[in-house]
């Protein structure tokens, strides 16, 4: 895939970028290394000195971040604005909380003292998606550097200028040199830099086959993984549910990222009470939508990534069609310049179909009626994937058993699944392991070193 921006909304190329070179790859590992031996070597008020910088860039220049994004993978400027501010939040979280999450953790034994230290591993690779090209850079970056360990970028092909940007944030944010880097490089050269051994690591967001890729070059190299993949996250209204916040709240789990978030409400169970009314209110709420120039203030649906996307969604959504599912509105290209896509709707989704079992990148919300709680989780856990989930109910039995009974890494009840720095995130089955976030999130990359004096 070449390395270039390409505006979605126009279809035009705007910069083609010269991937590195072996021997450049080589020379930024061993930077990598260099940095590492450094920032290990800082205390943690000096590593939380330099991220409150790269918060305060963040949020300072948080519009000109935005423009960047919206330019090369069409989200709205506004929601691409908000990113760059969530990016600062996760930088003065891991600011503030690193040395107490790494504390060293005192363990009562036999000897005179013992405890958990928790040490910086080294150079780790971040291979990452372009559909949040800050954020998710940055929930991996903030406690990896806070940590002492160094980051090698391997971004999506698709989002150079803003894998540039962050490197840049980082250097002028007062890190060691070397200490991030991007690499511009396709996904072919990755393995060859999981098998370097001055790479200690690898943490990969984006699908199933990469992700598979790269824990099994990493099972073999024995490096540690963590992987957060792809998500057909349920979304479940029950008669008792604020009827009126649950449409709201699942119109934007649906529809946010023009539809392109992991985590969003990718299959809706409504109980057949309130059937109806929830699919029209729904309808209403999706063909209310102004999709548009992702500058434009007032839009709420920029364009979908690229034309392989756009093909991708089409022939899920024939092919639902086509075993017999029905449409309720939306869910089709459309015509003329760039990769637009009308928010839709279908219904009757028949288990033959693809879009029953696979996940849909694209604002597509499939609608399931259902006689029971207990049958919404069945059919629930039978996608592969264990990403978020969310429940609307006022029964607190409901939300109990919802908590207890849907197979993923986080079930939000009467909201939508979003990430909060304070909070682990991630997802089971085939939506990966290992934890971003939280303690979680910067113990990931840490040896946990059990220290025992006699
Ligand atoms: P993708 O095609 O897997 O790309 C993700 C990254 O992996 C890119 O940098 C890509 O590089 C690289 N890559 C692709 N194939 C590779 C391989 N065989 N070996 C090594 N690297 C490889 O995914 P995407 O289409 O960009 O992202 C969408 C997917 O990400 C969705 O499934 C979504 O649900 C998932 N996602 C998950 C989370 C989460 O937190 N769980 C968050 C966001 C997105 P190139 O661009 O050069 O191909």
């Amino acid at each position: 895939m070449a390395i270039q921006t390409q505006n979605p909304a126009t279809g035009e190329v705007i910069q083609t970028f010269k991937a590195h070179s072996d021997a450049e790859i080589d020379l930024k590992i061993a930077k990598s290394v260099v940095a590492f031996n450094e920032l290990r070597n800082w205390s943690f008020a000096e590593r939380a000195k330099a991220m409150v910088k790269a918060a305060d860039i963040l949020e300072s220049r948080a519009e000109d971040y935005g423009r960047i994004m919206t330019l090369e993978m069409g989200k709205t400027l506004k929601s691409s604005i908000a990113e760059a501010k969530k990016c600062a939040w996760v930088c003065r979280y891991y600011a503030e909380g690193a040395e107490s999450h790494l504390a060293d953790d005192v363990v009562k034994t036999d000897a005179s003292k013992s405890y958990r230290k928790y040490l910086p591993l080294g150079p780790i690779l971040a291979v990452m998606p372009w559909n949040y090209p800050f954020w998710q850079v940055l929930r991996f970056a903030s406690p990896a550097l806070m940590a002492g360990n160094s980051g090698l970028l391997k971004h999506a092909s698709n989002v150079p200028q803003c894998a540039l940007a962050i490197e840049e944030l980082f250097i002028e944010a007062g890190f060691p040199d070397g200490a991030f880097q991007t690499l511009l490089i396709g996904g072919a050269k990755v393995e060859r830099i999981l098998r370097d051994d001055r790479v200690r690591a690898a943490t990969l967001t984006g699908s199933e086959p990469a992700g598979a890729s790269v824990a099994s070059i990493c099972g073999e190299e024995i490096k540690p993984t963590v992987l957060e993949l792809g998500g057909s996250d349920a979304f479940i209204i029950m008669p008792s549910a604020d009827l009126d916040k649950a449409v709201k709240f699942g119109t934007t789990a649906r529809t946010q990222n023009n539809g392109q978030s992991c985590i969003a409400a990718k299959r809706f169970f409504i109980h057949e009470d309130i059937y109806d009314d929830v699919k029209t209110r729904l309808r209403q709420s999706f063909e209310a939508l102004k999709i548009g120039d992702p500058v434009m203030e007032d839009t709420d649906i920029g364009p979908l990534v690229n034309e392989d996307s756009l093909k991708e969604v089409t022939e899920q959504v024939q092919n639902a069609l086509a075993d017999g599912a029905v449409r309720v509105c939306g869910a089709e290209a459309i015509e003329g310049e760039g990769y637009f896509f009308k928010p839709g709707i279908l219904e009757n989704i028949p288990a033959s179909s693809r879009a029953y079992h696979e996940e849909i990148f694209a604002p597509v919300a499939l609608l399931f009626k259902i006689k029971t709680l207990g049958e919404a989780i069945e059919i629930a856990n039978e996608s592969p994937f264990g990403l978020g989930s969310a429940i609307f109910t006022q029964d607190e039995a409901e939300q109990e058993q919802a908590i207890r009974d849907l197979e993923a890494g986080a079930t939000f009840v009467n909201s939508m699944t979003s990430s909060d720095p304070r909070l682990p995130f991630g997802g089971i089955k085939r939506s990966g392991f290992g934890r971003e976030l939280a303690a979680e999130g910067i113990r990931a990359f840490c040896n946990v070193k059990t220290v025992s004096i006699a």
